[in-house]
C-alpha cells in the first residue's frame, strides 16, 4: 500500500533525516530583518556576502544604515542583486523601524499579528514571504512562510500543488499546530532540503523521499 504523506508526517521524515537547522541564520533581530529583504530574488549565498559586508564595516544596524550615504550601503549590499531597489526597501524599512518600535525590536513581539503583517506589506518591497519572515523568526508570531521551495516540495511529493500563498499557508497552519518552534524549524528543513536533493535538478537518486514521492513514482527524472 503507497504511504500517503501529510505535511505533518513530511515535517518529521525532515527532522529525522536533517536534525535541527536552527534556522534562521543571524546573531540579531536586525540581520534576519536586513537577510529577509535581501533574499528576495536571489540565493542565500550572495545574501551571505552582502550581510558580511555590512558587518565587517559595523552597518548591521538600523540607524547606521539610515545616515549612512547611499553608494556605501548600495556597495555593501550588491551582491545580494537588485541592489537600488533592496537599497531602497531597506531604507523604508529601516524608517519603520525608527518610527514605529523606535528600533525596539521587544514590540515586535507585542503588536497583534494581524497588525504588524497589514503594517509591513504596506512598505513598499515587502511581499508576503519577507513580512511573514519577519513576523516568525523577528516577532515569534506563529505564521507559516511560504517561499519557492515549499511549493516545490510539497508539490513533487504529492501533498498539495497549490501554488496560491494564502491558500497553500493556510493548508500548512490548518494542519500543524500554532506553534512558532516547529513553524521556524519546518521552514529552516524545507530550505535544507530544496538545497541537498530537491534542487531544480533534483537529485531524486540519492534522496531519502524518494520511495514516497509522486514526482519520482512518475520517473520524470531517472
Ligand atoms: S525524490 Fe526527488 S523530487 Fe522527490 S523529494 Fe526527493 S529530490 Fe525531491
Amino acid at each position: 500500500m503507497k504511504l500517503q504523506l501529510t505535511i505533518y508526517k513530511l515535517y518529521t521524515k525532515l527532522e529525522d533525516y536533517y536534525g535541527k537547522t536552527n534556522w534562521w541564520p543571524a546573531e540579531g533581530i536586525f540581520e534576519i530583518i536586513v537577510g529577509a529583504v535581501l533574499t528576495q530574488n536571489t540565493n542565500w549565498l550572495n545574501v551571505e556576502k552582502a550581510l558580511n559586508n555590512l558587518k565587517n564595516n559595523c552597518m548591521l544596524d538600523y540607524a547606521k544604515i539610515l545616515h549612512e550615504k547611499e553608494d556605501l550601503v548600495k556597495q555593501m549590499i550588491r551582491p545580494a542583486g537588485f541592489y537600488n531597489q533592496k537599497y531602497s526597501t531597506l531604507i523604508r524599512v529601516c524608517r519603520f523601524i525608527n518610527e514605529e518600535f523606535n528600533g525596539n525590536f521587544e514590540l515586535l513581539k507585542r503588536m497583534d499579528t494581524a497588525e504588524l503583517r497589514d503594517k509591513l506589506l504596506n512598505i513598499k518591497g515587502i511581499g508576503k514571504e519577507t513580512a511573514d519572515s519577519i513576523l516568525l523568526y523577528c516577532g515569534y508570531h506563529p505564521v507559516f512562510v511560504i517561499d519557492a521551495y515549499t511549493k516545490r516540495i510539497v508539490s513533487r511529493l504529492g501533498i498539495s500543488a497549490e501554488d496560491n500563498y494564502d491558500k497553500l499557508q493556510y493548508i500548512f497552519e490548518n494542519e500543524l499546530p500554532a506553534d512558532v518552534y516547529l513553524y521556524a524549524e519546518y521552514h529552516g528543513l524545507i530550505v535544507k532540503h530544496a538545497k541537498t536533493f530537491c534542487r531544480k535538478k533534483p537529485v531524486c537518486k540519492e534522496c531519502f523521499l524518494a520511495y514516497i514521492c509522486e514526482y519520482k513514482a512518475e520517473e520524470k527524472v531517472g
